[in-house]
């Protein structure tokens, strides 16, 4: 498929270290295992879209580090473009997870992330923006960056797609430029400003949001699966029950997967019937890279 995707976001690597109990200050224990699983939404989406069958261009920023290399060897091997991946003084980004039980405690430092300024772009990143059929961005990289980003796509006719994560407040004059927001349920309450209790409120704040910012919004509802207004109602797709292992990366699958629907021409309902089958599927397996599906594991012919 010749169909092409620009993911402008971040880049992490993830050290996940499972223990019995968190240290205390000043104190060292012994944890249990140590992972090293690359992530950061804005690759996540990147490996979902190519493994979906699109042509990915990645934009962003790694460290002149090891971690920067796992990285892009690691989006390499799915076949997405990284000569806008540029290295950087700054260390590659991190997230580190405490994993405790069940229960994670999390420090992001966006080091190399938070180099993706405007001024960074250069024309090679600006080409890629432009020429693409969908631009999909999130909120891991600073705010002027997705600003610029957005009014660029915007100027040169490219659709997109922003995926409000993690959850911020956002100015209407950056909302202007977007086609398609994608938040999950807490995310959206917090751009409202509304908490909501039942579907028929969620309905009236969707309505309203639409009203206002004139695009398409699309709020992810975890296990529910997504919600949407068609022809002015609340429409919903279910996904298939399946057996949750790891839901980490479960949204970015869905950006991805949809960025690929629209990308490639199909209607908004189709786009998240596909994106809803995907996303489900990636959470059936560990690991928020390693879980995105292929076309074939979907159901669907390339
Ligand atoms: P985020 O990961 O951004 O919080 P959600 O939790 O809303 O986003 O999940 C995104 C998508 O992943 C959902 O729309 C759904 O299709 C799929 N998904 C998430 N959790 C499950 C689950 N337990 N079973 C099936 N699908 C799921």
């Amino acid at each position: 498929m010749d169909r092409r995707v620009a993911v402008v976001g971040s880049l992490n690597m993830d050290l996940i270290t499972r223990t019995a109990r968190l240290p205390k200050i000043g104190e060292t224990i012994l944890g249990e295992s140590i992972d090293y699983l690359p992530g950061g939404k804005g690759a996540n989406q990147a490996v979902a879209a190519a493994r979906l069958g699109c042509r990915v261009d990645m934009v962003g920023a790694v460290g002149a580090d090891a971690f920067g290399d796992v990285l892009i060897a690691g989006l390499e091997e799915d076949g997405i473009e990284t000569g806008s991946v540029r290295r950087t003084d700054v260390p590659t980004g991190i997230a580190n997870i405490f994993s405790v039980g069940g229960d994670n405690c999390i420090t992001v430092v966006p080091g190399a992330n938070g180099t993706v300024t405007p001024d960074s772009l250069d024309d090679k990143a600006m080409a890629a923006i432009r020429e693409a059929d969908v631009v999909i961005l999130q909120m891991e990289i600073p705010v002027e960056t997705v600003t610029h980003v957005l009014a660029e796509a915007k100027k040169a006719g490219v659709r997109t797609i922003l995926n409000p994560a993690p959850a911020q407040v956002l100015p209407d004059s950056l909302l202007a430029d977007v086609d398609y927001l994608t938040p999950n349920e807490t995310e959206f309450e917090l751009l409202a400003g509304r908490r909501f209790s039942s579907d028929l409120e969620l309905e009236v704040l969707m309505k309203e949001w639409e009203d206002r910012h004139g695009h398409a919004l699309i709020v992810t509802l975890g296990e529910r699966g997504c919600t949407f207004l068609e022809d002015g109602r609340m429409a919903t797709i279910a996904p298939p029950k399946v057996k949750a292992v790891d839901t980490t990366g479960a949204g970015d699958c869905f950006n991805g997967a949809l960025a690929s629907g629209i990308a490639q021409e199909w209607p908004l309902r189709r786009s998240l019937e596909f994106a809803v089958a995907a996303s489900s599927l990636a959470v059936t397996k560990f690991g928020a890279q390693a879980g995105m599906p292929t076309l074939e594991d979907v159901g669907v012919d390339g």
